[in-house]
């Protein structure tokens, strides 16, 4: 079976992130972490303080980004369909990078999806993005065994649940906010970002079902 030019490109892309770089394979940055989390705190108030948002994807943009990709963020976010991030920040296709799970957790397929990003698409900015009542971080604190599959997710939830449940307070939120930080951690520990680590930033967050709002948890 014959290959397509562009199977190709994407064959050598995915088969060269543990060995990296290419002879021109290695994109600038987009734009620098810095400017893109400036860019992520805009969109996410405008969003949470307007009656429309301007993100709604344009048959202009669509022909744009058709051509190539240059997502400036790259965002680990809950599966929960009320947590779209292109619509809580605000912005359209091909603009952020989004690796979504129940718990907004990773393992290697979403840790290899971070790393090609970063080294293929010039992305540096990582947001890890828990959110206000996750059904996930619900169950992983009621419990750490579930059935099928969802098992995993509760189990991987636990070391979050753990020092939340040591904490005063709202153990839930205590335990949205840790699990996102940790997450951020595993993927600072664990991505193999080679030389773009020292431009890449790993923060987490929380988003305000109620609100609307974005909370920077660590920066
Ligand atoms: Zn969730």
């Amino acid at each position: 079976m014959r290959t397509t030019p562009k199977l190709v490109v994407l064959a050598i892309a995915c088969c060269n992130v543990t060995g990296f770089v290419l002879a021109g394979d290695s994109p600038a940055p987009s734009i620098s972490a810095d400017d893109a989390l400036v860019k992520l705190k805009e969109g996410n108030l405008h969003f949470a303080t307007s009656d429309v948002s301007q993100g709604k994807p344009t048959a202009a943009r669509r022909k744009e980004t058709a051509q190539a990709q240059h997502p400036f963020a790259i965002i680990v976010g809950c599966a929960d369909s009320r947590v779209a991030p292109e619509l809580i920040f605000d912005q359209n296709l091909g603009d952020l990078f989004v690796v979504r799970t129940a718990g907004n957790l990773v393992d290697d397929h979403a840790l290899g999806s971070i790393e090609y990003a970063v080294a293929h698409l010039g992305t540096r900015l990582i947001v890890v993005l828990g959110h206000s009542s996750c059904g996930a971080v619900k169950a992983a604190l009621e419990s750490d065994h579930a059935p099928g599959h969802v098992e995993s997710l509760v189990r991987d939830i636990q070391p979050a649940v753990k020092i939340a449940k040591s904490k005063r307070g709202d153990a839930l939120a205590a335990a949205i906010t840790e699990n996102a930080r940790q997450v951020a951690a595993k993927i600072n520990a664990e991505a193999a970002l080679g030389d773009f680590a020292k431009e890449v930033r790993v923060i987490s967050a929380v988003y305000d079902l109620e609100t609307g709002k974005v909370e920077w948890t660590n920066r």
